[in-house]
């Protein structure tokens, strides 16, 4: 079964590995059992049923409250070639008519449907005639009242269900403190029911809480900085939107408004806007949201305090689904907080006491002083295991705060210019260390002005400096030999016109390990951004030609792909992740001819997506020697592990093989793969000092267990690659 659900994965919606806890889901609701699965927003709740649903022969109904949302994913479903619909009070007649009949026919997999539709005679009397094979509820949250979205409609559906002995029964949220899950037990009277969580840690989003001074000016200068992307701000009021909404307009900015007090119509309008890109930014009350799909949402901004934090997590949750970096600020002041109290001391009895609690959570949460992601998942009953994640501002701020390295910049620069822009990040480290390894006297590279002149920092220092200037666009990176070049905006740094500032030890903590469907760093950070804006501008003219959002045809991350991979042909486009057989036809000749086009004339050519059966062809012995070369050429570890299709442990393990072989490996290379500061990693080099490295149990417990397994593996191969070494 699991296997045919792979099948669908990759055939029709064009991914090639589940998302955590999807399978063991799947898997579960094909055997109908029922289900509970709590998962963030973007975690990739809709393929739990989606997927089922194309496996089934019956029907898979689902109850969505909200209307818009159905309209978003039976596009989307259409574009996948999957048959669904909805019923719901704005068809006409004739559609609903015509909609009804094909339900008839058993020409629709999905139904989604209102809970007031449910609820009707008439529809409760058309699903008695269908096989309904399975019984799905989405944003199951609203059956409780402690939930941040209460429906009553909702307490009725245990009823409803009983309408189909038959069917299994999956009810999904994205938002449930452990009180608001046994509600939705006890209400949808699941017993014997399989309940997943999933981590609600969202590795992709930038979480920051920032003094709020100049609220326009702030939100200004961070609007200044991400021209093109699409985002939302959120504010308190009406008025304050209007007034927002406004103002940025005045600035030339492509924005609407969305607030209760607009007409249905407005709104829906706004909202359309924004799915479709002819809108960049929404300002918006809560009001807006609850129906937005929209993967590719950049940022989200709280121009005023949000509610509580479970609203908070929900909204900011609408950013990044795709699992590309979006960066979250909420503008935090005293009068804001004096706000909600007001309103709270409106209030009275449970209700106080509950919006109490609530705001409690909240201010703890905003005047926290370390990692945010802490708090944060502490209030959903989820423990964080690392100290730092390096994508929160305190995390980001602990580092010490900018500092000036414009003289170690030249210095690293102008050894690059003297070396021809030929090598590696590692390499012209050396030659600033004035290391004498082999290839450097070979070189003749110990001749060098700039030989020796940078032994007041550490290799790593160095190492960290060259990631802080790609990130500034100072240099770039040849994506095939991984050799550092000069930008254009590098000379100005070189003659000392322009400074360079930054924070070097940014911990990595957009790491893939367990998000194997993230697209790899290398995709997000170096594909070709011309040729990305050339299929922008066909997906939105496609889209438009069909009246559907852009999303709906690829996500970004398709285009990415493709501006990273260049695939020439029908065999390697279907390797794109999110290009499955159907949107392969539908599509296939609109991108391809664009993408070869830009290869012919320009510099680039096709890379090879690496298709895992190539790698399952070679033996397992074979496969960690090639890895083990791969490496030491200068492949970083997240590389390899993309390359191969795998995971990065698998990589480390391969590695740990190769250099239990009698190999060298590079240390450096393996620390790469770390996301521990370098404070902690000198920690557990000293415990293994102590206590021997070859076990990591003892390792382990001489640190009082705060690091992990996982950084510890990748510690202990890059203490043996050095100690061996020497
Ligand atoms: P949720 O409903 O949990 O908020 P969605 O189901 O909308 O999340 O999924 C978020 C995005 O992730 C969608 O664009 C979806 O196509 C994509 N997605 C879901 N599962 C996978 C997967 N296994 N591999 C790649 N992308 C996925
Ligand atoms: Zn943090």
């Amino acid at each position: 079964m699991i296997k045919q659900a792979k099948q669908v994965l990759k055939q029709t919606f064009g991914y090639d590995e589940f998302r955590p806890l999807q399978g063991d889901v799947i898997s579960d609701v094909l055997n109908k059992k029922d289900t509970l699965v709590i998962m963030p927003t973007g975690g990739g709740k809709s393929l739990c049923y989606q997927i089922p649903a194309i496996l089934f022969d019956g029907l898979t109904i689902v109850i969505s409250p909200l209307i818009s949302l159905m309209k978003d994913q039976v596009e989307q479903l259409d574009e996948f070639g999957v048959p669904a619909l909805f019923l719901n009070s704005t068809l006409t007649p004739e559609r609903y008519a015509a909609n009804v009949q094909k339900l008839k026919n058993g020409e629709a997999k999905l139904l989604y449907l209102a809970p007031e539709t449910l609820m009707m005679k008439s529809t409760r009397e058309l699903l008695d005639q269908l096989n309904v094979d399975c019984f799905t509820i989405d944003e199951a949250h609203c059956i409780s009242e402690w939930g941040h979205d209460f429906r009553p409609e909702y307490r009725q559906l245990a009823e409803v269900r009983k309408d189909f002995p038959t069917a299994v029964c999956l009810a999904l949220t994205a938002t449930a403190t452990p009180r608001v899950r046994e509600d939705i037990r006890t209400t949808l009277e699941m017993n014997k029911t399989e309940t997943y969580v999933a981590s609600f840690d969202r590795k992709n989003l930038l979480l920051q809480v920032v003094d709020k001074q100049e609220p326009l000016e702030q939100i200004l200068d961070f609007l200044y900085t991400r021209p093109k992307q699409s985002g939302i701000i959120y504010c308190f009021s009406r008025r304050q939107v209007n007034e927002l909404y406004s103002d940025l307009k005045h600035e030339g900015h492509s924005v609407l408004p969305y607030h209760a007090g607009l007409s249905e119509a407005q709104r829906t309008r706004n909202q359309e806007a924004f799915i479709r890109d002819n809108a960049q930014i929404i300002v918006a009350t809560i009001a807006f949201g609850m129906g937005i799909n929209k993967p590719d949402v950049r940022f989200v901004i709280h121009h005023d305090m949000p509610q509580n934090i479970e609203s908070y997590y929900q909204q900011i949750g609408r950013a990044g689904r795709d699992g590309l970096q979006a960066d979250c600020m909420l503008l935090y002041s005293y009068s804001d907080k004096q706000k909600i109290q007001y309103f709270i001391n409106q209030k009275e009895g449970e209700e106080k006491k509950i919006a109490e609690q609530h705001l409690a959570a909240l201010l703890n949460f905003m005047e926290y002083d370390d990692c945010r992601r802490k708090p944060l998942l502490k209030y959903f009953g989820e423990e964080y295991q690392h100290d730092e994640c390096g994508m929160c501002d305190n995390c980001l701020k602990y580092k010490d705060n900018m500092q000036d390295y414009t003289e170690q910049a030249q210095k690293y620069m102008s050894c690059i210019a003297r070396t021809d822009e030929t090598f590696g990040a590692y390499y012209i480290a050396d030659i600033l260390r004035g290391s004498k390894q082999k290839k450097i006297l070979e070189n003749d590279h110990d001749k060098l002005s700039t030989y020796g002149i940078g032994q007041e920092w550490t290799k790593n220092q160095w190492i960290q400096l060259s990631r802080l200037l790609l990130r500034k666009d100072l240099l770039k990176k040849d994506p095939d030999h991984g050799s550092l070049k000069l930008t254009s905006a590098s000379s100005a740094v070189l003659k000392g016109d322009e400074r360079v500032e930054g924070i070097l030890d940014r911990t990595q903590a957009t790491s893939d390990e367990d998000k194997p469907s993230r697209t790899s760093s290398d995709v997000e950070n170096l594909h070709n951004v011309d040729l990305f804006e050339k299929l922008r501008v066909k997906r939105k003219e496609l889209a438009d030609e069909q009246e559907i959002p852009p999303y709906a045809i690829f996500p970004d991350t398709t285009l990415m792909e493709m501006s990273f991979y260049f695939p020439q042909d029908d065999e390697s486009l279907m390797a794109i992740y999110g290009v499955g057989s159907v949107k392969m036809k539908k599509y296939g000749d609109d991108f391809l001819p664009i993408i070869k086009e830009f290869v012919q004339n320009n510099e680039v050519k096709e890379r090879t997506k690496a298709i895992k059966k190539k790698v399952e062809k070679t033996t397992e012995k074979k496969k960690y020697e090639l890895v083990g070369e791969e490496f030491n050429q200068g492949k970083s570890v997240e590389h390899l592990a993309e390359q191969f299709g795998v995971k990065e442990v698998t990589i480390l393990s391969n590695l740990k093989k190769y250099l239990d072989d009698g190999n060298k490996i590079d240390p450096d290379g393996i620390l790469e793969a770390s996301s521990l500061s370098q404070r902690k990693i000198d920690e557990v080099y000293e415990s293994m000092d102590k206590v021997g490295a070859d076990i990591l149990k003892p390792v382990y417990e001489d640190l009082d267990k705060t690091v992990d397994y996982g950084e510890l593996r990748v510690l202990q191969l890059a203490y043996l690659a050095e100690n061996r070494s020497s």
